[in-house]
């Protein structure tokens, strides 16, 4: 995996104080303009998705959108999205999670889980981890199983994947 590895790397653009100061901010515009960075990570994801054994792919808004429809498409499996709170027009299920200043709500629209459904949940960065954890509980509320997650990056200094890994259970944690 380290040529894909470098290539991903070259196309991730770090935009220093966006969207507020501190913030080094992962811009994955270029990876997505480049076809050949975007096909790779695109058929990593997929074959992440096809070993967990996954039948749903589920994408966080809204970056998870970009990346997870396509591996849905590649993998043959069904994509659900995740979103913030008030775009869904069905009955959901809701799940609120705690922000530095203040919480947020994510929600699914309930009838696309079912008892039978392996979940992969997919975004581009895994940062406080907080997103990601809120979209386990809700999948494990709608009655399906997390099959794992898989991100294109993993900013390791805010130990996202460690108050990730008791909600994982074991599911795994692949970080591109
Ligand atoms: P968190 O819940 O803290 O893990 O934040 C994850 C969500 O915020 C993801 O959906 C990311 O798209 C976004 N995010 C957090 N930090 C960054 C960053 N430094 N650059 C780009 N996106 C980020």
């Amino acid at each position: 995996m380290t040529g894909i590895r470098e290539l991903l790397l070259s196309r991730i653009r770090d935009v220093a104080d966006y969207p507020e100061p501190g913030v080094m901010f992962k811009d994955i515009t270029p990876l997505l303009a480049d076809p050949a960075a975007f096909t790779a990570l695109t058929d990593a994801l997929a074959e992440i998705a096809e070993s967990t054994g996954a039948t749903k792919v589920v994408g966080l808004e809204a970056r998870g959108f970009i990346l997870g429809a396509p591996v849905a498409v590649r993998a043959g499996l069904g994509f659900i999205p995740v979103r913030k709170a008030g775009k869904l027009p069905g009955a959901t299920l809701a799940q609120a999670y705690d922000l530095e200043y203040g919480s947020a709500e994510i929600e699914v629209h309930a009838e696309d889980l079912t008892a039978d459904d392996r979940v992969l949940i997919v975004d581009d960065v895994l940062a406080t981890g907080g997103t990601a954890e809120a979209s386990v509980q809700l999948i494990r509320r709608a009655g399906a199983e997390v099959a794992g997650l898989a991100v294109l990056m993993e900013l390791g200094f805010l130990n996202g994947r460690v108050r990730l890994e008791p909600a994982l259970n074991g599911a795994p944690l692949e970080a591109l």
